[in-house]
Order: structure tokens, then C-alpha cells, then sequence
């Protein structure tokens, strides 16, 4: 689609939030901005309501995303389900999305320059969805929303009305057993936000 790159992506993002989510989707499909598309079988768009109170957005499709064409359906899939089930969630009351839309070879962390390309399909993205909650999982996740690291893990801040916080990546829960608990007590301390 041949976005364009730099710091003000504001029109661009407008004109697609204004197309409508068929439009956007389309427009996720078709992009080939990064070489991320290369070596990707399916951009992965979004899960879950298109009119959600809390909206997760996570860094990038693994290899199960990759095939299915869904964010988090994978083993760290299952665990952003056990977290979500201990906050108390139904199904219309969330959306997951990534901040880049395609997988990463090797499942590397996205590069700097394809989280930028990507963004403004991510910004759009918030706009449509409009949550009232935005949960960043991860640095990766806090980088590409924020463009830097702004935020202490757990320590909500509000822009444009919306509550933003951030808590771990679902992946973590697998290999470091010991952030299951931390990342309950991060849930725990910010219930407040979405009940
Ligand atoms: S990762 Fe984003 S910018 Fe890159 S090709 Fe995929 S949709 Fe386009």
C-alpha cells in the first residue's frame, strides 16, 4: 500500500480509521511495506470484539500465529487465556492485536524500522477499537505504542481518556514460572481499571 514513514502518521491513520475495519483488513492483507511480509504465510490481524473495554496488544505472531492467521493462539495464546480468565473478562469485553502484523523469522523481536512501518496500521487499529483500557504486554508492545519506554510495569498512566498499562507478555509465564505471580499481583493491583 506504500505507507508513509516518519513522525506524523495522523492523516494516514484518520483516512484508514474512516475506511472502516473491512478496509483496514484489506490493507493489512495486501501490505508488503517490510520484509517481514516475505517470510510470513498469513498477516495476522486481531481477535476477539471490534467494541472491547480492554484491548491487549502484544509484538508479533509466533509460528502458530503465523499458520492460523490469529494473534495468540499459540502456548503463550493459552496463558494470555488463563490471564484473562483470572481478570474476570468475557468474550465482548476484550480484542487482542499485535504491533506488527507480520512474523518475525526465527521469532526474533521485530526491528525498529518494521515496528515503525507497521504503527500506523496499529494506531488505526486503537482508534477503531476504542477501548477504554489499552494493556501493552511486554516492552515490545510499550515501544511501538509509546515509541519509547515510558511506563513502569504495572503503573497505569492515562492519555486521551484511555487507562494504559503495562504488564508481561504472556511468554514469560511459560519460561519463567516465577513471573506467574508477579504478573497476578500486577492484574490485582490495576482490577480497578476494567471492573
Ligand atoms: S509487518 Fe506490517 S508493515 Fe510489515 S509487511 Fe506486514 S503488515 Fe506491512
Amino acid at each position: 500500500m506504500g505507507k508513509v514513514q516518519g513522525t506524523d502518521i495522523s492523516a494516514l491513520v484518520e483516512e484508514m480509521t474512516n475506511a472502516g475495519f473491512g478496509h483496514l483488513e484489506e490493507s493489512i492483507l495486501q501490505c508488503s511495506d517490510c520484509a517481514l511480509r516475505e517470510g510470513a504465510t498469513n498477516p495476522v490481524i486481531m481477535k476477539g470484539s471490534r467494541t472491547p473495554r480492554v484491548l491487549f496488544i502484544g509484538e508479533a505472531p509466533g509460528k502458530t500465529e503465523d499458520m492460523t492467521g490469529i494473534p495468540f493462539t499459540g502456548r503463550a495464546g493459552k496463558k494470555l487465556d488463563e490471564m484473562i480468565e483470572y481478570m474476570s473478562l468475557a468474550d465482548d469485553d476484550y480484542a487482542v492485536i499485535n504491533a506488527v502484523k507480520c512474523r518475525p523469522p526465527n521469532n526474533r523481536k521485530p526491528l525498529k524500522g518494521e515496528i515503525e512501518m507497521c504503527r500506523p496500521f496499529l494506531m488505526a487499529q486503537i482508534k477503531m477499537l476504542d477501548p477504554q483500557v489499552i494493556i501493552l504486554l511486554g516492552n515490545t508492545a510499550e515501544e511501538a505504542f509509546c515509541r519509547s519506554k515510558k511506563l513502569e510495569w504495572g503503573i497505569p498512566k492515562v492519555s486521551d481518556g484511555i487507562s494504559i498499562v503495562k504488564i508481561y507478555h504472556p511468554a514469560a509465564m511459560i519460561y519463567q514460572r516465577s513471573r506467574i505471580e508477579e504478573q497476578k499481583a500486577l492484574i490485582d493491583k490495576n482490577r480497578q481499571l476494567w471492573e
